[in-house]
């Protein structure tokens, strides 16, 4: 950690003059992720205030009771005060799904579906996952880290504080593992929150197509326990789709994993519905895209703690028509979270507001419900909603400040961020130059 961070983390911060600062403090005694009408449930404070010390929250309240606190009272001149003004204040976004070890853009595949071509056509013909390998095999872990450490900065400038970040793009034991030293490098020069994820079983790669078998094998006898030997991720992923892993080689990834003492996610029903039965007894943390499930999967999922993951910047960057069925989960019981799935083939945006936008309008989740599932259910699919995802006294200082007056103008204005100051473990980093100078 650098002085300077060290030196911002242990001055205390106070916000005061939030016109509305969401909290999403727990509404029950009820353990475990946000459902069905829970998950609308801001706990909304008008003219806000909260206190940060030590990358800690320390106290949430109103503004006239902040300033008559004893305590602040004393230690005025050494507390660091923000006038919020009126703006709105949300826990930090948890964005819970992305992939950003990669080195470039893939424009060929963007103008290809431009002109009409399936998913399936570009991977067939060499685009799509395996495209990226190649240069990220060669490309050195300091080139790679300097990538994912730009990218994370400009996620905290949308208001993002805690980012999941996948390895994928490599598919070899040493690339893999290089990948995932790279977002650790990238993690210790941003003072927000990484949780990092294995995803060695995204495609199989040319050469170990038609044997597909030996390939999960390196997957589960190599790459897992050297990741989890060196505590690289605390999580494995695999792509359960067509055209990548079966729902069998799922369930070998998954053993692996747990017997190493890492969790499990996975990517499943993007492409096609897999049945999500087998996969229960490995408590996975979430599955991501869900665009394809059975009505006896989400019955099974509302009993359980598994996230459903929606990244409907996926379906907007591929053209699709159909996005998934947030309506159908939500009312299930099924714990819903939303993500950007940032990566470069199918939804290259870093912007949290971005998808909570799309899922207001296409999935047709109210403002108040994307909020929530960018935040404290994004806690819940990374497994560290003990200390993220609320605005509560204990948790972690992650807070974004919008310059907006409602909160539904977060995913109103889109395409645009409105964020102008983010506090990542009690440091903060403006985003509008013209806001909190001191900062700047
Ligand atoms: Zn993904």
């Amino acid at each position: 950690m650098t002085t300077n961070r060290k030196r911002q983390q242990g001055q205390p911060l106070l916000l005061i003059n939030i016109g509305q600062l969401l909290t999403l403090r727990s509404i029950s005694r009820k353990a475990g992720p946000r459902r069905g009408a829970d998950l609308k449930e801001l706990g909304t404070i008008k003219d806000g205030a909260v206190l940060t010390l030590a990358g800690k929250v320390i106290s949430v309240g109103s503004t006239k009771d902040a300033l008559r606190d004893p305590w602040i009272r004393k230690h005025r001149k050494k507390v660091v005060e923000v006038d919020c003004n009126g703006k709105v204040v949300v826990p930090g976004f948890v964005d819970s799904h992305t992939h950003p070890v990669f080195v470039s853009p893939r424009l060929v595949d963007f103008e290809k579906r431009i002109k009409g071509a399936s998913y399936e056509e570009i991977a067939a013909a060499g685009g799509g996952i395996r495209s990226s390998l190649e240069a990220v095999r060669q490309a050195a872990k300091s080139d790679l880290a300097a990538k994912v450490l730009a990218v994370l900065q400009d996620m905290a400038g949308h208001g993002s504080t805690t980012i999941e970040a996948k390895s994928g793009y490599g598919l070899t034991p040493e690339s893999e593992l290089k990948s995932l030293e790279a977002i650790r490098e990238a993690a210790g020069s941003w003072p927000g929150t990484v949780v990092s994820t294995l995803l060695g079983a995204h495609v199989v790669p040319k050469e170990f197509q038609g044997c597909s078998q030996n390939y999960v094998e390196i997957v589960c006898s190599e790459m897992i326990p050297r990741a989890a030997r060196r505590n690289l991720a605390q999580f494995v992923d695999v792509f359960c789709d067509k055209g990548a892993f079966s729902a069998q080689e799922t369930v070998q990834v998954f053993a692996a994993a747990t017997k190493q003492g890492l969790s499990v996610r996975a990517h499943v029903g993007q492409l096609s519905q897999t049945a999500l039965a087998p996969f229960l007894r490995f408590e996975p943390a979430s599955f991501d895209h869900m665009d394809h499930v059975s009505d006896d999967d989400i019955h099974q999922l509302a009993q359980h703690d598994t996230v459903a993951t929606l990244v409907p910047g996926a379906n907007y960057f591929l053209g699709l028509k159909e996005y998934p069925d947030a309506r159908r989960l939500i009312e299930a019981g099924v714990p819903v979270a939303l993500a950007t799935d940032y990566n470069p083939g199918t939804s290259p945006t870093i912007s949290v507001p971005m998808a909570m936008s799309l899922a207001c309008t296409h999935m047709k989740m109210s403002p108040a419900e994307a909020v929530a599932a960018a935040t404290i259910n994004g806690a819940w699919a990374l497994r560290v909603a003990d200390r993220k995802g609320s605005i509560e006294a204990g948790k972690d200082a992650d807070l974004a400040v919008f310059d907006v007056q409602d909160y539904r103008e977060i995913p109103y204005w889109f395409g645009a961020s409105r964020c102008a100051l983010t506090i990542l473990n009690g440091v903060a980093t403006s985003c509008d130059r013209t806001f909190l100078r001191e900062f700047a």
